[in-house]
């Protein structure tokens, strides 16, 4: 199979693995970055153009960067017009991008989740403070990643304010139940193809109630009970993402999923779990890629 890697960076950990897994499988790999593609949207034989040049590929795996998800998915978007299979479809990448909209697919589909509430009128704090059940409480920007956007809010004055604040920046936000029992950990599920090829707990630093690596957390590779599986690759079904990295919070009354990532990093739970989840997405591909075999039917 010819496959191209969309990505900004062949030297980034979970490209750099993808070629090789590729590449170890007998496959034709090239990494593209996708912000030098363009294309003649209204050709009636859709191509991908890149450096002068028609690119030829069977399937692509996309690593759109959470900045570049206009861009990333048009580009995704362009591939599955001419036939090419992708990993994960636009659909479901830009789906997975928006917080907002993720939560309400799960809660539709009756997956456990944090208590949280959205509002748009500053007159309407108080009553997402009290929905959320008051402080301690969560306050999260709708597209942020990698925990920079999360607030942690110990009095419903400090949430207020943090609110309004966001609110005056003319950014949406999330307010949500702070699970405590989860001691500033959560687990995060790799799905690919409806299976669960790795998982590995994240323990953020001392002091600290977020467990993003970036933060400087810890990973240590783990068992998730069946429930905890069901529950990833339920919550990966219902963002219709074939490849994606599932965060929950251990609560007191099981699972409850925080987000779905569509370009999860294969470094963490490649080092803490010693599965080679590379090689699972390409064989995926192998199993999965087929011409012209693009259509999310997830609605919304
Ligand atoms: P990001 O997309 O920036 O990673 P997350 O929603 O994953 O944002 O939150 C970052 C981290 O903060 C999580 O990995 C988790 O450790 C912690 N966290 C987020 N939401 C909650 C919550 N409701 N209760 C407890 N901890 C939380
Ligand atoms: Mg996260």
């Amino acid at each position: 199979m010819k496959i191209g890697i969309l990505s900004r960076k062949a030297s980034l950990y979970s490209t750099a693995r993808l070629k090789e897994a590729a590449r170890q499988r007998g496959h034709e790999v090239r990494i593209v970055d996708y912000l030098r593609i363009y294309m003649n949207i209204t050709s009636h034989k859709p191509i991908v153009m890149y450096g002068g040049e028609t690119l030829d590929v069977d399937a692509i795996i996309p690593r759109i960067g959470a900045s570049q998800t206009f861009y990333g998915t048009a580009v995704v978007r362009q591939f599955e017009m001419a036939g090419v299979y992708s990993a994960n479809e636009s659909q479901a990448i830009a789906r997975s991008r928006d917080k907002l909209r993720c939560l309400q697919l799960l809660a539709r589909a009756g997956i456990g989740l944090p208590v949280t509430s959205f509002a748009h009128s500053p007159k309407d704090i108080p009553r997402l403070i009290e929905i959320a059940g008051g402080a301690p409480l969560i306050i999260k920007l709708l597209e942020g990643t990698q925990g920079v956007g999360v607030v942690l809010a110990d009095t419903d004055k400090a949430a207020e304010s943090v609110i309004a604040a966001f609110r005056q920046l003319d950014t949406y936000i999330l307010v949500q139940e702070f699970i405590a029992e989860a001691g500033g950990a959560d687990i995060r599920a790799f799905v690919v193809d409806g299976k669960v090829v790795a998982s590995m707990r994240r323990q953020g630093a001392a002091g600290e109630f977020r467990s993003n690596l970036h933060r400087g957390g810890s990973a240590e590779s783990i068992r998730l009970t069946p429930e905890e599986r069901s529950t990833a690759v339920r919550a990966a079904k219902v963002m219709g993402l074939k490849v994606s990295g599932v965060d929950m919070l251990r609560s007191n009354h099981g699972p409850l999923v925080m987000e779905v990532n569509s370009s999860p990093g294969l470094e963490g739970i490649e080092r803490a779990t010693g599965v080679d989840v590379a090689a699972a997405i390409i064989e995926y591909l192998e199993k999965k890629a087929e011409k012209g075999k693009t259509q999310d039917r997830i609605g919304y």
